[in-house]
């Protein structure tokens, strides 16, 4: 279901989050997830996974000619992910805004309590990920949670 609040916005948005290798090795999971729970979210689903190359390209396959590719691939396969659904209202954008910009140097002077000013380095290795728009959630759940229902309208295919 697709609960609406007063002003018509999706109370059960979701959106995929996920603490990347460097997070994981640098022991930022249990800071990361209070600023999770302290900022109104649900973690709906989590799990940790392993990456290979596949499936990381996949992943990041809109990037797949810009020059920083292979050095992501890699960087991404570099150890375990910690994937999550969060859900609240304005879930995707809400996470955006936590996460700060791509350039963790960039965060730390713009956005100094954003969550890739905490624990990213550079531009690549910026320890967390969220979807950019509700089409992308949409695609990155399916993509780690075959299970997950995103849409907010249960059509009668889904109760079969
Ligand atoms: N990235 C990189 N070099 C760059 C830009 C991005 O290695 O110059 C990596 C970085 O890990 C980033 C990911 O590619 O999080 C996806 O890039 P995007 O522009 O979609 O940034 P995001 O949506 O993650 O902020």
């Amino acid at each position: 279901p697709c609960w609406s609040s007063s002003n018509g916005s999706i109370r059960n948005e979701k959106t995929l989050a996920m603490i990347k290798p460097d997070g994981l090795f640098g022991n930022y999971t249990v800071r990361i997830k209070n600023v999770i729970l302290e900022s109104g979210f649900i973690i709906f689903k989590e799990k940790v996974v392993q990456l290979d190359e596949d499936s990381a390209a996949s992943f990041y396959a809109e990037h797949s000619t810009r020059s920083f590719f292979s050095s992501l691939v890699k960087y991404m396969t570099s150890g375990p992910v910690l994937v999550m659904v969060l859900e609240k209202e304005n879930a995707v954008a809400d996470w955006r805004t936590l996460i700060g910009p791509t350039d963790a140097r960039k965060a730390k002077i713009s956005h100094p309590h954003s969550i890739r000013a905490l624990c990213g380095l550079d531009s690549e290795k910026n320890c967390v990920h969220g979807s950019d728009s509700t089409q992308s959630a949409e695609r990155e759940i399916s993509f780690f949670f075959k299970e997950v229902s995103t849409g907010g309208v249960v059509t009668e295919h889904d109760e079969l």
